[in-house]
């Protein structure tokens, strides 16, 4: 296992460092896979870097891959193990968006049919604006990696 910095202000550290309690699903040298405490779903899971990178862009690409790796790992496991009908691999950044825990963490969570998570638009977009919208974020992307 790597070391890595322990923040004690953060509640996934503590589960990384193992001073607090969870219910690990996966471990590797560079990410842990647990259940999340209050699951949406039966089966809902959380996958993190064991550093501490509050979101997508502070985390360093190789990281998010490693992540990556576990959730595919997981998501098999949960298939196999759980079978539901779908299932939703979410992530959040920031708290306008939702994040409430500010260590980077993938969610595995089993859907089924009826349920709104509400992620989806209501209306069709304007072809002509998604191509601006497009070509703005073309603009700004950078070299791969990060
Ligand atoms: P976010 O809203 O930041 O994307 O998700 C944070 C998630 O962490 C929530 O789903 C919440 O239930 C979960 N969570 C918060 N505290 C704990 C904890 O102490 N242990 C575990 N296993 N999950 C937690
Ligand atoms: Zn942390």
């Amino acid at each position: 296992m790597t070391i890595t910095p322990v923040r004690d202000d953060c509640i996934f550290c503590r589960i990384v460092a193992g001073t607090a309690r969870s219910h690990p699903v996966w471990e590797d040298p560079d990410t842990l896979a647990f259940m999340d405490l209050a699951p949406l779903a039966t089966g809902h899971v959380l996958v993190i870097p064991k550093p501490h990178w509050e979101n997508v862009f502070e985390t360093p690409a190789p990281a998010l891959g490693a992540v990556m790796d576990t959730v595919k790992r997981v998501a098999h496991a949960i298939r196999t193990t759980i079978a539901p009908p779908g299932l939703g691999v979410y992530q959040v950044n920031g708290r306008a968006a939702g994040q409430t825990v500010f260590h980077y963490h993938v969610h595995l969570i089993p859907r089924h049919g009826g349920v709104s998570l509400d992620l989806h638009g209501r209306r069709r977009a304007d072809r002509d604006e998604l191509d601006r919208v497009a070509s703005l974020i073309r603009s700004g992307l950078d070299a791969p990696g990060g």
